[in-house]
């Protein structure tokens, strides 16, 4: 058993997950943080995919369940740090991730709008949840089906292209530029802790946490059991823990397995 110094967590699919009820193993999480904090002094955070906008938000949903995070990443590395019950923007580290990322979607902005404009045209009744965001194309489809169809054709579109991604939820599908990862974001915060990647246990289940999940940045990555195959292949290769149960049970699995704690 090695100390856990710094905890990441993603949220969506791997904390949380709209199939199941999972207020059991919630509590369990909890009583395993507070272990896990007065023994290793654990830092903890919460590193989602989800807009800046939704911040507030989730710092309820997460204190409705007696959950207070010492950082939530939101938008896979912009860092708000909890400090006197609030958190606050890390702006300077924001504002930089911000501009690199405008900097790399403009040397595609022609091509994503013709592609923009052609999936609207084609799939009438899809919504585009992309005003404001730095990414043009974020769109929710009516259904899973034809998001799955437009990931795959866009997945085709960008093989190879290093400073764009894409990546589906659920209904949902957008092409993103790479620039500032959930790895980046880690990373960050391990330096800033004092922390080094033996001290880091990493936990996700979708392709924006492969980044935070590759063994670059955390000695001891996982995978909750309802990952992506290539989520899995991913902690497969860098020799970290693949969770038997899925979601939060799968979080509680790999903290029991990475401490030694039984029940
Ligand atoms: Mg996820």
């Amino acid at each position: 058993m090695t100390d856990i110094k710094f905890l990441a967590t993603d949220f969506d699919g791997t904390l949380s997950s709209p199939q199941t009820d999972n207020l059991a193993a919630m509590l369990e999480f909890r009583h395993l943080l507070f272990r896990c904090r007065s023994s290793f002094q654990t830092r903890w955070a919460v590193i989602t995919g989800r807009h800046v906008e939704c911040l507030e938000e989730l710092a309820t949903e997460l204190a409705m369940q007696g959950l207070c995070p010492d950082y939530l990443v939101m938008e896979d590395a912009c860092i708000f740090k909890r400090h006197s019950g609030r958190y606050s923007s890390y702006w300077w580290w924001n504002f930089t991730v911000g501009r690199r990322r405008v900097k790399q979607l403009a040397a595609y902005r022609g091509r994503v709008q013709a592609l923009l404009d052609e999936t609207l045209v084609r799939y009438p009744g899809t919504e585009n949840l992309a005003e404001r965001r730095i990414m043009d194309f974020w769109l929710r489809f009516r259904n899973e089906a034809d998001a799955a169809v437009v990931e795959q054709y866009l997945l085709k579109e960008f093989a190879g292209v290093r400073e764009m991604f894409v990546f589906r939820w659920g209904r949902e599908v957008c092409l993103a530029p790479t620039a500032g990862t959930k790895g980046e974001a880690v990373q960050k915060l391990a330096a800033e802790i004092g922390i080094g990647r033996e001290g880091i246990v990493t936990i996700g289940d979708g392709q924006n946490d492969i980044s935070m999940l590759d063994g670059s940045c955390a000695s001891r990555p996982a995978a909750v059991a309802n990952a992506t195959p290539e989520v899995i292949a991913t902690v497969k290769r860098a020799g970290g823990y693949l969770a038997e149960k899925p979601c939060v049970q799968g979080v509680v699995e790999t903290l029991r397995t990475f401490t030694g704690w039984s029940r």
